[in-house]
C-alpha cells in the first residue's frame, strides 16, 4: 500500500519480459485505487519515468503471460542494469538498443524510430469536426500527451523499422531534414538518422522502405539532398535515396494519384526514385520479407500498412490509417485531411476488427506512445 495525496492505493509494476527474461522489452508502474488503476507510468532508459495511458481492458490484458505483474525491488533491479548497459556499452558493441521502443514477434522486431514532434497548424477542433467534448475528454484522458498547454493537438513524427533474420524494412521516412518538402509546416529537422543510429541500423542494410502515402511527413527522408546529406558528391540540390540497396514500395492507386496529392513530390521523391532504379508499385496487399502490406485507402487513395503477424500476435504499422487517439477510441470519427472519409472510416474498422484470441498492437506515427493496443 502506498499514500500519496492523503489516499491509498496499490503500487506495483509490470514487467514486459518479451521473448528473454535477460532483456526485457518494457517496464509500466501502476498506481491502483479502489476504483480502479488511476495512474500508470512507463520507464524509459535514459529518461526516467514518463506517464502513460490508462486503459482497465489493458490492465486485463497484460495477464496473457506476456507481462508479469512484479514488486518494485524488482524494477529498481531492471532500471540499474539497463541504465548501466546504456552509460556503458558492453565492450565490442558500438551502439546500444535500449531506449529504443521495441515490439517483438518471434525472431522479427518492430522497432519506433523517432523523428520529431510538434504542433498541428490548425486548431484541433478543426481537423475533427464531428467529434463531442466527451470524446476529447476521453482522447485526452486516454492520449494526454497528446494536447499542448495551448490546447493544441501535438503530433509524434516518426517511422517504424522491420528487423529479422531476412533483412530490414524501414516503413516511412518522417518529416526529413532542414530542406524537405515537410518544411513549409513540420519542425524540420528531424532526427531520424540519430533514432536510425540508436537502433543500430545502417541505412545501407536497409533493403525496403514502405512508403504509406504521400504526404510529406511520411517521406521527408525518404530522398535526400546533398545539400543536407552530403555524399561527398555532386551538386548540392541533386537528390538520391536516402537508404541507397533499398527497394521504395508504393501503392500505385497513391502514385497516380500524386498530381491532387502534392505535384512537388514528383520532383522530391518519385523522379529521383525512378531515376535510381528504385521505385516499385504494387497493386494491392503485397508479401514482404517479414509481413506483408495491407491497402487501407481513404486517408489518401493508396494509402497502405503494413502487418507482421507471429501466431496470434499481429503489429499494424498504421500509417495514417489514424492520426488521433480519438480514431482509435470512435473509428467512425472522420479527419477533416481524409480525402474519402468514408473509406478511411472502412478501412479503420476492417482493420480494427480482427479475429477473436488475436492481440492486434498498433504501431502508430503521430500518437505519444509508438505501441498501442488495439
Ligand atoms: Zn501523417
Amino acid at each position: 500500500m502506498h499514500e500519496e495525496d492523503g489516499r491509498t492505493y496499490t503500487y506495483f509494476a509490470w514487467v514486459d519480459w518479451g521473448n528473454t527474461a535477460d532483456d526485457p522489452t518494457g517496464l509500466l508502474r501502476t498506481w491502483e485505487a479502489p476504483s480502479g488503476i488511476e495512474r500508470e507510468q512507463r520507464y524509459l532508459p535514459g529518461t526516467g519515468w514518463q506517464p502513460s495511458y490508462v486503459r482497465e481492458d489493458w490492465h486485463r490484458g497484460r495477464q496473457d503471460g506476456r507481462f508479469d505483474r512484479i514488486d518494485l525491488a524488482t524494477a529498481e533491479r531492471i532500471i540499474q542494469r539497463w541504465e548501466q548497459r546504456r552509460t556503458e556499452p558492453e565492450p565490442g558493441s558500438a551502439v546500444t538498443s535500449l531506449g529504443v521502443p521495441r515490439l517483438r514477434l518471434g525472431a522479427t522486431e518492430v522497432i519506433a524510430l523517432a523523428d520529431a514532434e510538434g504542433p498541428f497548424f490548425s486548431p484541433r477542433v478543426e481537423a475533427f469536426p464531428d467529434a463531442t467534448a466527451a470524446q476529447w475528454a476521453e482522447a485526452d484522458r486516454y492520449d494526454p500527451g497528446s494536447v499542448d498547454a495551448e490546447g493544441r493537438w501535438w503530433l509524434r513524427f516518426r517511422a517504424f523499422a522491420i528487423r529479422s533474420d531476412k533483412g530490414v524494412t524501414v516503413v516511412d521516412a518522417g518529416i526529413g531534414p532542414a530542406d524537405s518538402p515537410a518544411a513549409s509546416w513540420a519542425p524540420v529537422p528531424g532526427v531520424l538518422p540519430e533514432s536510425l543510429a540508436a537502433a543500430g541500423i545502417d541505412p545501407a542494410e536497409v533493403d525496403t522502405v514502405v512508403i504509406t502515402h504521400l504526404h510529406t511527413d511520411h517521406v521527408g527522408w525518404a530522398v535526400v539532398s546533398e545539400a543536407a546529406v552530403p555524399s561527398g558528391g555532386g551538386a548540392p540540390g541533386d537528390r538520391r535515396p536516402y537508404f541507397p540497396n533499398a527497394d521504395y514500395l508504393l501503392q500505385r492507386a497513391e502514385f497516380e494519384a500524386i498530381d491532387v496529392l502534392n505535384p512537388q513530390l514528383r520532383e522530391a521523391l518519385t523522379d529521383p526514385l525512378q531515376a535510381a532504379g528504385r521505385l516499385r508499385l504494387l497493386d494491392g496487399d503485397t508479401p514482404l520479407r517479414a509481413g506483408r502490406t495491407v491497402a487501407t485507402p481513404g486517408h489518401t487513395p493508396g494509402h497502405q500498412s503494413v502487418l507482421v503477424a507471429d501466431g496470434r500476435d499481429l503489429v499494424l504499422i498504421t500509417g495514417d490509417l489514424l492520426v488521433h487517439a480519438l480514431q482509435l477510441l470512435h473509428p467512425e470519427l472522420a479527419y477533416a485531411h481524409e480525402m474519402d472519409p468514408e473509406a478511411a472510416r472502412h478501412s479503420r474498422k476492417r482493420m480494427f476488427s480482427r479475429g477473436a484470441g488475436t492481440t492486434l498492437h498498433l504501431a502508430t506515427p503521430h500518437l505519444t506512445e509508438p505501441f498501442v493496443s488495439a
